[in-house]
């Protein structure tokens, strides 16, 4: 049987524990200290205890590991990787928004999984919004992965069209996280035309860096997304307006840097991206 570890107890990492041990995976959670996590599925009244070990003292080593923690958080755990957690053939699953930060860690099974798991963590409680996707490219490694997971409440994809999926992400992300990080306002804020605007023009540009990038989206793709954007309720949130209203520091640099770096190597004039990504790089 495949041992699993996480390394982030939070919001991702306790949803992934959940949906292993529910189908009976043998699984270890590692956080910054031995504790407990709370999870609860929203509008559910049950919450599930599971412990948490300090990952500096783990001595533990798993065959498959995803790390959870936020991209701002990555450089903390790798020092603890190599010795502590995991071995020459494990496999490890990166689950974090932006991109490029996989090359950070030196291993030669690592994949950055595009994350389709919603959730939230307060204190000690992780609530579970919806969704249960992990968005692989295809390979062995990630089709045993998808194989012994069938049976949980995971769902591991294996695509072949992998880099049109992170850069599908990437965009969305882009649009949402900047313009509510930025007015520190919820989703309610897209009803402002100018913000509205704004947003629609930073879909227009990235979807410019990813041709360059050679990846290709339907003529209408910031229409669709932009319609996504309006079915969101009016208090939601996204991640970097949580971490903006919470002065933790933003994910900035692998999602807004990520898009901008590109365009700066491509030469291509992406001026609302470069004026948005200045201002998110100074908190
Ligand atoms: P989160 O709830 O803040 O969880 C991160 C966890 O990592 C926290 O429990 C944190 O502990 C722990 N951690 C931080 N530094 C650590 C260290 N040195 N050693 C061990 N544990 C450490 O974050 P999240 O929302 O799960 O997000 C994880 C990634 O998934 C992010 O890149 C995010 O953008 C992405 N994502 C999130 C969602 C979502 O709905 N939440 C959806 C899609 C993608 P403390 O609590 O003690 O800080």
């Amino acid at each position: 049987m495949k041992k699993f570890g996480i390394i982030g107890p939070g919001a991702v990492g306790t949803a992934i524990a959940y949906a292993l041990n529910q189908s009976g995976h043998n699984v270890a959670l590692f956080g910054r200290s031995n504790s407990t996590v709370l999870f609860q599925e929203y509008n559910h009244s049950v919450q599930h205890e599971f412990t948490v070990h300090a990952l500096q003292d783990a001595h533990e080593q798993v065959d498959i590991l995803f790390i959870a923690v936020k991209t701002t958080q990555l450089d903390s755990i790798i020092p603890y990787l190599n010795n502590n957690v995991i071995h020459s053939n494990s496999v490890i699953i990166l689950t974090q928004n932006g991109y490029g930060q996989l090359q950070k860690i030196n291993h030669p099974y690592k994949y950055h999984a595009v994350v389709y798991i919603s959730g939230q963590k307060d204190k000690n409680s992780v609530t579970h919004f919806r969704d249960w996707t992990l968005k692989l490219p295809l390979d062995n490694n990630t089709l045993d992965l998808q194989a012994v997971t069938q049976d949980s409440l995971l769902n591991i994809e294996c695509l072949e069209d992998y880099p049109e999926h992170v850069w599908y992400k990437l965009i969305v992300n882009l649009g949402i996280n900047t313009v509510t990080a930025l007015t520190r306002q919820p989703a309610v804020v897209l009803k402002s035309n100018e913000v509205k605007t704004l947003c629609y023009n930073l879909l227009v540009e990235g979807k410019r860096v990813a041709e360059a990038e050679n990846i290709h989206f339907d003529d209408d793709l910031e229409e669709s997304i932009m319609k996504i954007y309006e079915g969101y309720p009016d208090d939601m949130g996204t991640s970097m307006y949580y971490d903006m209203m919470n002065t933790r520091p933003l994910e900035t640099q692998y999602i807004q840097g990520y898009i901008y770096n590109l365009s700066q190597k491509h030469q291509l004039s992406t001026p609302y991206i470069e004026s948005t990504y200045a201002i998110l790089s100074t908190f």
